[in-house]
């Protein structure tokens, strides 16, 4: 199929060149991949037949054409969990957000921590999918935390990194062995940070909102205590230690030494860690806190939300990731210490990040759309980010001017359960390819 985007916006940082200015451009689609960039208007050297040449033909006019998104930190619980997201319905979501590529984490039924489970998931992917999934591997079996997982089969498998995600690794030896074997393989391993012994079962952020409404809270140090023995050992061993979804100034701080001494440490944090915190979760007509604001971790307190903005405006954060997390909404209707930790993102997460920081003036376009794609990409060795000759057409095209409401209709994810129910941003996908195809066009 070849598909002609027609005048399109962009930048030349996103065309793989220097500078910020805003280009016009048209692109040519054949085969899965960009073969030309063309600057607008057309040169008449190479002005193009659109009515005969092409068998589709996007009008981008007033668009911004960005490379598609990368989300590192995913959950579709595709196998066991269907009713809460699948991999079409999960994909249906990343697309509708703009994502071309997720990374998937393992906590599924049964847990990716055999070849099996990775393998289906790859061919689920490869048949239901919209967009390209990237699954991870268990770092223990089960996720128990007692024995470590065969890395080596898990990676010939498709996985591109370890994690436990969902839950903490509480025993220090077999997580610092873990850094050591992911090294040998190249491949990082993403840390839920959560000592369980500081996190005392808690369903909210430990501080004034857990104590007004008595409910048990997690201690801000249950991340960052983890988070510097991960820094401290990947000094160590030289492995490539990711922290998943970052959410307190302490662990930031940790980072930000930890870079400054070359360890090889990244990050990456969520719009719902920049935007909101513990006091923001609204009251229920019946007195208790909105179970569709309880993630893990937790909303912090507003001044761990401003070191998380402080960190992606001043450079420390790598990346940022949606960890869409979806539940069925009997699951969140429940009592905020019964409901499951987890909240969706694909769908919103670019709208959200353009609106409150690019629009505000606080972090340039290119900046923000890098966090979500290049260099989100180079955490787990994916190329992507770039409009370039040659590259997969994996692309976005946003509408950066015009507002839209979210409503619980807006979600192409099974569940609606998002705290930015009824916000009103800038940054509506339009359409969304991949490898060329249409995958998400907005009606
Ligand atoms: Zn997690």
């Amino acid at each position: 199929m070849k598909i002609l985007i027609n005048n399109a916006s962009t930048t030349s940082h996103l065309l793989g060149g220097n500078g910020h200015d805003v280009v016009t451009i048209s692109l040519v689609i054949e085969k899965g991949k960009i073969v030309q960039v063309l600057d607008c208007p057309l040169p008449a050297s190479q002005t193009v037949s659109t009515d005969s040449t092409f068998e589709k033909v996007i009008d981008a006019t007033g668009l911004f054409l960005s490379p598609g998104l990368l989300d590192p930190q995913v959950h579709f619980r595709e196998p066991g969990m269907e009713y809460k997201e699948d991999i079409a319905s999960g994909s249906r979501a990343a697309v509708k957000g703009g994502f071309t590529s997720v990374v998937s984490m393992p906590n599924t039924t049964p847990t990716a921590d055999n070849a099996e489970t990775v393998a289906f998931m790859v061919e689920k992917a490869s048949t239901t999918g919209l967009c390209k999934v990237y699954p991870t591997g268990a770092l223990s079996k089960g996720l128990e935390g007692k024995e470590l997982t065969d890395f080596k089969t898990l990676q010939a498998a498709g996985v591109v990194a370890i994690t436990d995600d969902g839950k903490g690794v509480q025993d220090d030896s077999l997580f610092k062995q873990a850094l050591n074997d992911a090294k040998a393989l190249g491949m990082p391993v993403l840390d839920h940070s959560e000592d369980e012994s500081l996190s005392n079962g808690g369903a909210i952020h430990e501080g004034v909102v857990s104590r007004k409404h008595n409910v048990n809270g997690i201690k801000a140090s249950s991340e960052s205590v983890h988070v510097k023995r991960g820094c401290e050992y990947s000094e160590e061993t030289g492995g490539h230690y990711h922290v998943l979804h970052v959410s307190t100034a302490e662990s930031i701080e940790a980072i930000r030494q930890a870079k400054a001494k070359g360890a090889r440490v990244t990050v990456e944090v969520s719009p719902h860690h920049l935007l909101l915190c513990d006091e923001d979760i609204p009251v229920k007509a019946d007195g208790t806190l909105d179970a569709n604001w309880k993630m893990n971790p937790p909303l912090r307190s507003r001044s761990d939300m401003l070191a998380c903005q402080k960190a992606l405006t001043d450079g420390v954060i790598d990346a940022i990731a949606t960890d869409h997390a979806p539940h069925a909404p009997h699951e969140k209707d429940l009592h905020i210490e019964k409901a499951p930790f987890g909240i969706i993102g694909l769908e919103t997460a670019f709208a959200l990040i353009y609106t409150h920081f690019v629009k505000t003036g606080k972090l340039n376009l290119n900046t923000a759309i890098d966090l979500m794609s290049k260099q989100a990409g180079a955490i787990f060795n994916i190329k992507c980010g770039r409009i370039e000759e040659g590259a997969d057409a994996d692309l976005a095209l946003f509408d950066l001017k015009t507002p839209f409401t979210v409503t619980p209709s807006f979600f192409a994810s099974k569940s609606q359960s998002s705290p930015f129910i009824n916000e009103t941003l800038y940054g509506e996908t339009y359409y969304t390819l991949v490898d060329g195809e249409i995958k998400y066009a907005r009606c």
